[in-house]
């Protein structure tokens, strides 16, 4: 089973700390959508042996565009490429776009997941975000979408500047509150060339400490856990029947073609990413050449992928599966450097299988890094 990302680049406005590719300037969507639909036929060999799982709308701000546009996204892979019977199709939406009148056409189209992005119920936050929704819409959105959409997830941000234990405990109950069975939760990030790193940088803002940040997942994770969701990937958390299966099976290295600019795409072997030029992209997509670079990877890559992957996931990292993979070697490396983590108790061995510990998981992708592999091949 496959999956198909559509990278929709438009945003209303730029939310301070990102760094993903988006335009606020929609003056491009139609062609844009044209471009997507065109991509998406130019790339149907690629997929002629497998079965689409999931489809999943990410962006940008993929609740910008209209019902029917999305619907000419699904149609153009209805045309070009097999499907099971029932999809998990997913579209990010942001609070500002969901009126009742967009959630009841949004209902009933084919979409049947959505991920919302909240981020968090207060003014205060979102202002210093710069996100282009309030704390009211942000709370509206939820009612309505509960109406009419039992598959939701909504995003919530923690670790940001002033933002005390208590405040982060409201945020979380307050999305219980709404019953939602899917939460992705992130820590802030300060990148580069982002206006946040700018008022950083100027001494505007100071972000949480890193021990801060700690504290924050510690009480998510536990009061998720105890509200009966499993904490699957470091910043995913579901109730079962309600994992991501699009993240899920990124996280288990299958295949799937990224459509739109700046999406990346794996076919188990190689991987590819679009141009993150919006003009660019759809010049190219118009003269039937894909504006893709690709990279073949090599099996430490896919070593230190899976050992990246995996190790921030409840499924762990399977020793057997390195050992017939990659060969012994890289098997009794992983064991010899996940010895003083196991000894930590920030890993565990579980059947062959080398686990987080829920001490390890927040911090996976710093042992992650210690068990990747340098240079052999
Ligand atoms: S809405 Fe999402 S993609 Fe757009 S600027 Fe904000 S965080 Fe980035």
């Amino acid at each position: 089973m496959s999956g198909i990302y559509i990278h929709i680049p438009f945003c209303k406005q730029a939310c301070h700390y990102c760094d993903f590719h988006f335009s606020t300037s929609m003056g491009k969507k139609d062609a844009m959508v044209n471009a997507i639909c065109k991509e998406l036929e130019l790339r149907k060999s690629e997929f002629e042996d497998e079965t689409v799982a999931t489809i999943y709308f990410g962006g940008g701000t993929p609740s910008v565009l209209q019902t029917n546009e999305i619907e000419l996204i699904l149609n153009s892979v209805r045309t070009n490429y097999t499907i099971i019977d029932n999809p998990e199709i997913t579209l990010e939406a942001n609070p500002d776009d969901l009126s009742e009148e967009k959630i009841v056409q949004l209902a009933a189209s084919s979409i049947n997941r959505l991920s919302i992005g909240i981020q968090s119920f207060f003014e205060e936050d979102l202002k210093l975000m710069n996100r282009a929704h309030n704390a009211a819409e942000a709370e509206k959105s939820l009612q309505l979408a509960r109406q009419h959409f039992d598959n939701i997830s909504i995003d919530l941000i923690y670790g940001m500047p002033n933002m005390s234990l208590a405040r982060w405990k409201e945020n979380i109950d307050k999305a219980l509150g709404y019953g939602i069975p899917h939460i992705s939760s992130y820590a802030l990030t300060v990148e580069p060339k982002t206006a946040l790193a700018k008022f950083v940088d100027k001494g505007l803002v100071s972000p949480a400490s890193d021990e801060e940040a700690q504290e924050h997942f510690n009480l998510l994770n536990e009061t998720l856990l105890d509200a009966g969701f499993d904490c699957y990937e470091i910043s995913n958390f579901g109730k079962p029947g309600y994992y991501s299966k699009n993240n899920s099976a990124y996280w288990q290295q299958k295949k799937y073609i990224g459509i739109g600019p700046s999406a990346h795409s794996f076919d188990g072997v190689r991987r590819g990413w679009n141009i993150n030029n919006n003009p660019k992209y759809i010049k190219s997509i118009e003269k039937d050449i894909l504006p893709m670079e690709v990279e073949v990877l090599s099996a430490t890559d896919k070593y230190n992928e899976y050992i990246m992957t995996g190790l921030r996931t409840i499924w762990g990292v399977s020793l057997n599966r390195i050992a017939t993979e990659f060969g012994p070697k890289f098997k009794e490396y992983a064991l010899l450097q996940a010895d003083k983590f196991i000894e930590e108790h920030l890993l565990y061995l579980d059947d062959e299988t080398l686990k987080t510990t829920k001490k390890g998981m927040f911090l996976a992708d710093g042992i992650a890094a210690d068990l990747f592999m340098v240079n052999l091949r």
